[in-house]
């Protein structure tokens, strides 16, 4: 979609550091981390919001939790644990209208989700 950032970044308009790729799915440094590791897990198909997610993106939601999971593994912090976060809507404060996992790890977080 024209004037989305993140579809900007799938079409490699836009730098970012990618760490994972496939053919539904891109995933890429946070530029404002929020912890040392903060990583943006996003499917290729312009999603604005979890509200927006049907039966037929069933496969890609669970395709993205089994990419996470091989990112957890493969760079090593799965073992002490990490944090999982979608925004939807104005309260929750998103940003960005292209759905997206927050993957956050590499320091104890803290206890409580919000404040
Ligand atoms: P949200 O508030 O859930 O919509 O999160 C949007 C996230 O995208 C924020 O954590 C931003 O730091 C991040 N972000 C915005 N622009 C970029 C970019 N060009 N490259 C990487 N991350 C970005
Ligand atoms: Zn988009």
């Amino acid at each position: 979609m024209e004037d989305c950032i993140f579809c900007k970044i799938i079409k490699k308009e836009i730098p970012s550091t990618i760490v994972y790729e496939d053919d539904s799915v891109i995933a890429f440094n946070d530029v404002n981390p929020a912890a040392p590791i903060h990583i943006l897990v996003v499917p290729k198909k312009h999603i604005a919001t979890l509200l927006d997610v049907t039966e037929e993106d069933k496969e890609l939601i669970a395709h993205i939790y089994e990419v996470i999971n091989q990112i957890a593994r493969e760079r090593g912090f799965a073992e002490n644990g990490f944090r999982v976060i979608t925004n939807c809507g104005r309260d929750s404060g998103q940003e960005v209208m292209h759905i997206h996992f927050h993957v956050l790890g590499g320091k104890k977080l803290g206890d409580k989700i919000v404040e």
